[in-house]
């Protein structure tokens, strides 16, 4: 998203912000009825010119999973009106089942769950961020993992030559 178009954006998450805190106050304070409609002209107009904006920049696709705006060629258009950026597509990727994960950077088999079950519980930050967690029978765990734990430990595999 470029810098006008993301001013744009949080200039009116600002606004609708407000808004939700004004409309409590509407029944009692005549004012703050006043101030409601203002803040939502504004919100309209900001509307306008991001429509100006992205009819211009028609190259920019809203994602789903980030709401964020990214250029079309880093989006997966899942079906009409419906698109994913290339970094949340990556974040959802990286996901691996343990034996995945294990094949893959070469750690033997049960590592993880042996870890991930340990009273010492050594992987309990990477559980509470939501880049380890149990599904079903499986771990699901997440690539970066092997940078921010395994590689440490087992980088002397990785650099073996294939
Ligand atoms: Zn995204």
């Amino acid at each position: 998203m470029d810098y006008i178009t993301r001013s744009y954006v949080e200039r009116v998450e600002s606004l609708e912000k407000l808004k939700a805190d004004l409309l409590p106050l509407v029944g009692d304070d005549i004012l703050a009825k006043s101030f409601v409609s203002q803040v939502e002209s504004e919100i309209a107009q900001y509307g306008i010119k991001l429509s100006r904006l992205q009819s211009k920049s028609l190259d920019a696709l809203k994602c789903i999973q980030c709401s964020r705006f990214e250029d079309k060629n880093n989006c997966k258009t899942i079906r009409l009106g419906v698109h994913i950026c290339a970094l949340c597509m990556r974040t959802i990727s990286e996901m691996l089942v343990a034996s995945e994960f294990e094949e893959k950077y070469e750690i033997p088999e049960g590592t993880i769950k042996q870890h991930a079950t340990s009273p010492a519980d050594p992987l309990s930050a990477f559980k509470e961020a939501g880049m380890l967690r149990k599904s079903g029978r499986n771990w699901l765990i997440h690539r970066l993992l092997w940078d921010l734990f395994y590689a440490e430990k087992y980088s002397h595999k990785a650099k073996l030559p294939k």
